[in-house]
């Protein structure tokens, strides 16, 4: 079907991605548009994806967004932090203007239904995708499927035992024990001063960020006993942090599990794929298949 074509786009706070694929999986044209006003914004976006008579668009979406398909609210920006979204309603805009289905999630949704697709979690059929940046946070595949459920998962604000003698209040405004807010790109600036990307792999700060996210991997994996598990985002990008991870996650679990795929951890926490464009590829998916 290569005379069809689905648009993707990955919505962010910074920077939108947007990218017409063709019916086979193959981007026909590629755009980066700065994250401005929604109405500047919206109308670039337009102006790209009105060049093909597009199937449909997908959109993975910085939060909080309404993704019931039910709701009155589908595709809307619920109450964000970046007021001038706050209202803004994806879905409204790019149906009317594109005249096409418009399929949305969250942006870590889409991320992992790009690493499920055509990625680390291919040949699984139960696994999770935790990014590690600004935010954390999680998108889960059940039986090959996106898991939804009230809202969507909150996996990154899940409570944890505090490391001992980690006196650090955490900045999540919510919570003094999250992961996002003890381990988020945020709480590493806010425990060093500095930057991730900054520090040395030898920083104390790194043995700290291993142990929540070890902690919070044990709990994903008794809750939802996935396949394999993908960490990426920023902070991911410190590879030193795997192997800790995997030392560590090993200890919380304390021997309770032994299945064949625990048995190499190596294989069972892995780096993300695809080059980066988990994002991107997962609103193609969510185009290719409407929920
Ligand atoms: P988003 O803002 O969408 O979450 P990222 O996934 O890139 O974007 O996450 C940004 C966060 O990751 C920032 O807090 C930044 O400091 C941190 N970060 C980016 N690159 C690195 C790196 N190389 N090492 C450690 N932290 C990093
Ligand atoms: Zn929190």
């Amino acid at each position: 079907m290569e005379n069809e074509y689905y648009g993707a786009l990955e919505a962010g706070g910074t920077k939108m991605v947007a990218a017409i694929y063709d019916g086979n999986g193959n981007v026909v044209e590629r755009t980066v548009v700065k994250t401005e006003k929604p109405e500047k914004t919206a109308e670039e976006l337009i102006r790209f994806f009105e060049k093909k008579k597009l199937t449909a668009l997908g959109i993975g979406s910085f939060g909080p967004v309404d993704i019931h398909p039910d709701s009155e609210n589908y595709g809307r920006i619920l109450r964000s932090p970046k007021t001038e979204w706050q209202g803004f309603s994806f879905y409204e805009t790019f149906h009317e203007a594109l005249s096409c289905p418009v399929v949305i999630d969250t942006d870590v949704n889409a991320a992992a239904l790009g690493e499920a697709r055509y990625g680390a979690l291919k040949d699984v059929k139960n696994g999770l995708y935790l990014t590690v940046g600004t935010g954390v946070g999680a998108g889960i595949i059940v039986n090959g499927q996106l898991l939804h459920g009230m809202l969507h998962s909150e996996a990154g604000h899940i409570l944890l035992s505090k490391v001992p003698g980690d006196d650090f209040p955490g900045c999540c405004k919510y919570h003094t024990n999250c992961l996002e807010g003890l381990a988020g790109g945020p709480a590493i600036l806010a425990r060093t001063g500095l930057e991730g990307a900054k520090l040395t792999p030898d920083h104390p700060v790194w043995d700290i960020v291993a142990s929540y996210l070890a902690q919070a991997l044990a709990d994903y994996c008794m809750v939802l006993s996935p396949e394999r598990m993908v960490l990426g985002g920023g902070v991911m990008k410190q590879e030193h942090l795997f192997p800790r991870i995997r030392e560590k996650f090993a200890a919380e679990l304390g021997g309770y599990l032994t299945t064949p795929a625990l048995s190499n951890l190596e294989t069972y926490i892995v780096p993300s794929s695809v080059g980066g464009d988990q994002g991107i590829l997962g609103a193609y998916c969510l185009a290719r298949e409407p929920v």
